[in-house]
């Protein structure tokens, strides 16, 4: 893929094909990218956000568990850096040093504190966020926020698929941080997908 533009029409002709719309705004990717897993596409992800960050100093990737860790690892054998997933637990009593925050399950509508060992992740770091979905920009947010407890820089997120119509994107670019999509979609009806361009 040639240019600046993120989208990749590899990534939308796979939702199309392969993706379901289940009840209005869950989009079901789990044939490809969450939870069966399609490593040759997924490789493409990976080069794409590489082509994309190459130039920003990344040194760490950093996602949260469960379904960003895959794309995580692949995304950081192109750039050559370690992925620290951040982990998330009902546990209000966290043993150890450790970054946390909190995120709102889109998906199971649930809170959570999500953490990350302080030993992973601290003022040397430029970190490159990753994640398989951005909808209300929770889980984007409780990464940004740990980032910013360990004094780390941000270089910017990776994210596979915008839901374009849902606040997350314009929330987490507001707030200064870079964010590149691979896929955007404009709107889900029917069971019809449409990106934007
Ligand atoms: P947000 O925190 O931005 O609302 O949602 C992002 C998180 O929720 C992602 O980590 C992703 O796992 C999950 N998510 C949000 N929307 C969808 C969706 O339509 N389908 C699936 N499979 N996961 C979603």
């Amino acid at each position: 893929m040639q240019g600046a533009k993120a989208q990749m029409k590899l990534l939308e002709d796979a939702i199309t094909e392969r993706g379901r719309v289940k009840d209005g705004d869950v989009l079901k990717v789990d044939a490809f990218l969450n939870h069966q897993m399609d490593v040759s596409l997924i490789s493409e992800l990976g080069k794409e956000f590489h082509r994309l960050f190459r130039d920003a100093g990344v040194n760490k990737i950093l996602t949260i568990e469960a379904s960003g860790i895959g794309i995580a690892c692949i995304t950081a054998q192109q750039f050559g850096v370690p992925v620290v997933f951040a982990k998330k637990t009902q546990s209000r009593n966290i043993d150890g040093a450790v970054y946390t925050s909190k995120v709102t399950s889109f998906t199971h509508q649930r809170e959570y504190d999500v953490i990350v060992s302080q030993s992973f992740l601290g003022p040397d770091d430029r970190v490159l966020l990753i994640d398989d979905f951005l909808a209300k920009g929770s889980a984007l947010l409780g990464l940004i926020e740990l980032v910013k407890q360990s004094g780390a820089s941000i270089a910017g997120a990776g994210i596979c698929i915008e839901k374009g119509f849902d606040v997350g994107g314009k929330l987490v670019r507001d707030s200064g941080v870079r964010v590149e999509s691979l896929a955007i979609i404009q709107e889900m009806h029917d069971g019809k997908i449409i990106f934007t361009d």
